[in-house]
């Protein structure tokens, strides 16, 4: 069986973003998806109208369940909505050192809308920071997890607060031709990417991106490997996205 990522994620009935995200994503990266469900939210590719989050004896049920059962050698976590979830996958992680570990720190969803109390959820992803083999945070979320303005100084932070590599993507920032992304690995600067801004809003961008990443280390990249293979996927991806109504976000046509 082709190696499994483990993801920890929400639903979006949209399709856009969140678990189908993460499996429509994982599946083209060549490994194999399994999924534990931390929340079921309510929203469309416009806004977000509220959630319901799993417990974490039921979060812990579903990841239990499957360890032994499938070849699991990555997991990956997206919206996790409660401090008691992410208490859950630090317990689970801790015990399972062996996986490698993704983490893309959601806290508000692309349209803007709350999946969770935002600052709560900042103090608690201090726990899963030196577990995770790589951040994958937009611009928005480094900033929000640190409370460190400049860039720079927002990713030495994170390395202090335990991070072993960082994936700082930059589509939030005001450059109007491009998007860069830099790969820093032990505070150090390996990598960074440019690539044109396309036109619109995508929803679920982030999350396919953080799970072709998972997907390509549970195969065995390197993680250097894995990001640039992910990156070169999403621009495709996002270049045949699909416009719902005309102020929706767009979904990317991960297939
Ligand atoms: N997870 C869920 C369940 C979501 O609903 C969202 C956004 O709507 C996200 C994660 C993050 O999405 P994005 O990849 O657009 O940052």
């Amino acid at each position: 069986m082709r190696p499994t990522v483990l993801c920890f994620s929400g639903l979006d009935p949209s399709g856009g973003a969140g678990l189908q995200a993460d499996i429509e994503a994982i599946g083209q990266s060549g490994a194999h998806a399994a999924i534990a469900c931390t929340a079921l939210t309510v929203q469309n590719s416009q806004q977000v109208f509220g959630f319901e989050a799993t417990s974490k004896e039921l979060l812990l049920a579903q990841a239990n369940a499957i360890v032994g059962d499938l070849p699991i050698t990555c997991i990956k976590s997206g919206m996790l909505g409660t401090t008691d979830n992410i208490a859950a996958l630090a317990e689970f992680l801790t015990k399972h050192a062996d996986y490698k570990y993704v983490l893309d720190p959601v806290l508000v969803a692309n349209s803007g809308g709350s999946l969770g109390d935002q600052a709560t959820l900042v103090k608690a992803f201090a726990q899963l920071i030196p577990l995770a083999t790589v951040l994958t945070p937009n611009t928005v979320e480094l900033r929000a997890l640190t409370g460190i303005e400049d860039l720079e100084q927002a990713t030495a932070k994170l390395f202090e607060m335990g991070a072993h590599a960082v994936l700082v993507k930059g589509g939030h920032e005001d450059t109007p031709d491009y998007i860069r992304n830099a790969l820093y690995i032990q505070g150090e600067l390996i990598s960074e990417t440019k690539c044109p801004r396309l036109e619109g809003e995508y929803h679920g961008s982030g999350c396919s991106l953080a799970s072709f990443i998972a997907g390509r280390l549970a195969l065995g990249d390197a993680l250097k490997d894995a990001v640039h293979h992910a990156e070169t996927w999403l621009f495709g991806v996002l270049k045949k996205a699909e416009v719902p109504v005309p102020n929706g976000q767009r979904i990317p046509k991960r297939f």
